[in-house]
């Protein structure tokens, strides 16, 4: 592991060193099949056993109700933007959709191609920086479902609850805070992430479905089939050649999780690392300010601005953070300013390196 960096990327992400250390073990020869997980057939008795045994860990790790789909997905979280209006509009036509940043931004516009893309609220006037209260969503009860982003990986906004729309299905792009805490799957319709934040490589995404939608009755006709629930589902997520290689270091991800002491344990993690740089933040006097009020806050991505926002100063920052093996800390193009991503292949220590390096920096530069 020479030469590694503490990587603060937003995703792909870092993931943890023992997981990459197995899949290299395995690389070129998995478990005497003479053949790379690569190269090997999707209908091959190992590479079932592979799948099989994914679908079961996540279905232990995220206590999934036994009567859920388990989807193992390609295209990412945004084929999935589509995907749910395809399948979920059905007759009602119309959905609602909680935004509270780019990401639900982005779902919400993909259903106003397929049906009503209804906002139940909108937090762009505050640059996306706050969750409403319940009492200000404007909830439709005829909706066909209510779509929320549990973490707004861009403005680092994150969901601390389950939202209540009463007997509306729920839906929730989880994809940078899935694997990072436990969640209420049952309390949702359909559950979606792509793993690239913290649970694997780029290439898939993992959804949770409720029965009622996996039967293809509220899909739309022009759904195309490679976008179906049902014919997803009734081919156990192989009704093409799925993301084998993808899905397969995912499946040592979970292997890993349940050694480390499952979703309790990223938590836990989660926890402490966002806790150590939010303290270092607010403890800075103004030097450092993340614009995200306080109850909203993700413990995956935390955004920071240096003295108000000064350019040549953060540029400083990002060239001096890198001589201390921190990589990956410019916010997202679109807002400027710093990010750190906490995600689960981070290290605690990678944390504290960077919370020392921000100390002396705020020292040298006040
Ligand atoms: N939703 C969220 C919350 C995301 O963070 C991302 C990717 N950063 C996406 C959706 C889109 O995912 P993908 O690039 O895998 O399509």
């Amino acid at each position: 592991a020479e030469g590694r960096v503490y990587n603060f990327s937003a995703g792909p992400s870092a993931m943890p060193l023992e997981v990459l250390q197995e899949v290299q073990r395995e690389m070129v020869n998995y478990k005497g099949s003479g053949m790379s997980v690569m190269e090997m057939s999707h209908r091959s008795k190992e590479f079932m056993a592979i799948a099989a045994e994914a679908e079961k860990n996540l279905r232990d790790i995220f206590d999934v109700p036994s009567d859920y789909k388990v989807l193992m997905l390609q295209g990412g979280a945004t084929l999935q933007f589509s995907t749910v209006a395809l399948n979920m509009l059905g007759t009602k036509g119309k959905a609602d959709y909680l935004v509270t940043g780019q990401w639900g931004e982005k779902a919400h516009k993909e259903c106003n191609k397929y049906g009503t893309g209804q906002l139940a609220c909108n937090t762009k006037s505050t640059k996306f920086t706050t969750i409403p209260q319940k009492s200000e969503w404007k909830l439709d009860t005829e909706a066909a479902y209510v779509h929320y982003c549990a973490n707004e990986t861009v403005n680092g906004v994150e969901f601390s609850y389950t939202p209540d729309v009463g007997s509306v299905p729920l839906v929730a792009d989880m994809s940078s805070n899935f694997c990072s805490k436990p969640i209420e799957v049952g309390k949702h319709a359909y559950i979606y992430a792509g793993i690239q934040k913290n649970l694997g490589p780029a290439g898939m995404a993992v959804g949770f479905l409720r029965p009622d939608f996996a039967d293809g009755s509220k899909e739309l006709k022009i759904c195309p089939t490679y976008c179906s629930f049902k014919t997803t589902g009734d081919n156990g997520s192989m009704y093409n050649t799925p993301a084998c290689f993808t899905l397969y270091v995912m499946g040592e991800y979970l292997k890993y999780t349940k050694k480390v002491g499952g979703l309790a344990h990223w938590a836990e993690q989660s926890d402490k690392k966002s806790g150590m740089l939010y303290g270092m933040i607010d403890g800075s006097d103004g030097f450092y300010q993340c614009p995200v009020e306080k109850s909203a806050r993700s413990r995956m991505n935390v955004p920071f601005t240096i003295k108000g926002g000064d350019e040549a100063l953060e540029k400083k920052f990002l060239d001096e953070a890198k001589k201390h093996k921190l990589y990956t800390l410019a916010g997202h193009r679109s807002v400027g300013g710093c990010r750190a991503s906490l995600y689960n292949g981070l290290p605690l220590e990678g944390v504290a390196t960077l919370t020392d390096f921000m100390k002396s920096f705020m020292d040298e530069n006040r």
